[in-house]
């Protein structure tokens, strides 16, 4: 009995709305994890850009620079170009958060070097998650707009589950990602044993970020199902 334009606002919403509240609650996290162990300053005295280009040349790494970049947790490796790009707060800072956020940049170059695959699947999803989010959703307007065409609205809903294939196989390469930045820094003496842990809380808290993301984008794909994912013809 619901007009379609109706539907739009329907209970439903409160899937988003739910997932924008993980999302928020995990960046809040991260931000909070990465501010108290900024306070501790690294034994081993080494800032985020020399602890990365330590890292990297340790890891027969040479085709890669350490560039710092404005923002605040900005930090990101761009396999495009080949430069690990450290946030100002990361790159001058000798603290064991800074440290741990570079060596996770770092593993994010490892992987590029070592063609790690579900980085290399990542890569290869970027352009169709990218053009599924941005023609998902017009697509489901038209669809509903022209008296619940089924087809659009189907293809629309398979188009945003790309979305959502994409924060999955984030997750594998983020993960690993910190996997081997703990390795690294713990093997290569940069931080001690009981700092150690420390970039572990950090780190983890980063990923949530990426676990919050993939479960808003669930939720969002999880809406449009229930809202017109059946063949009912109800308008
Ligand atoms: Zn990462």
């Amino acid at each position: 009995m619901t007009s379609p334009i109706f539907a739009f606002f329907d209970p439903t919403y409160i899937l988003v709305i739910v997932g924008l509240l993980l999302s928020m609650a995990a960046s809040g996290y991260v931000n909070s994890t990465y501010a108290k162990y900024d306070r501790y300053r690294a034994q081993s005295g080494v800032t985020g850009t020399t602890a990365a280009e330590y890292i990297l040349q340790q890891s027969g790494i040479n085709n890669v620079s350490v560039h710092p970049i404005a923002g605040n947790l900005t930090d990101n490796y761009n396999g495009g170009n080949k430069t690990l790009n450290l946030s100002e707060s990361t790159a001058n800072s000798s603290s064991v958060a800074a440290v741990g956020v570079a060596a996770h940049e770092c593993g994010h170059a490892v992987q590029d070097a070592t063609n790690y695959a579900p980085m290399r699947l990542r890569t290869a999803i970027v352009p169709i998650a990218n053009f599924g989010s941005s023609i998902s959703f017009p697509l489901i307007l038209v669809g509903v707009l022209m008296g619940m065409n089924q087809t659009l609205i189907h293809i629309g809903i398979f188009l945003f589950s790309f979305a959502l294939l994409f924060q999955l196989v984030t997750l594998p390469v983020e993960f690993n990602a910190s996997h081997r930045a703990l390795r690294i820094l713990s093997d290569g003496g940069l931080l001690t044993a009981d700092e150690v842990p420390m970039v572990r809380r950090v780190l983890t808290a980063a990923a949530l970020t990426y676990v919050a993301a993939a479960l808003a984008t669930f939720l969002q794909l999880l809406r449009l199902i229930i809202l017109f994912g059946g063949n009912r013809d109800d308008n």
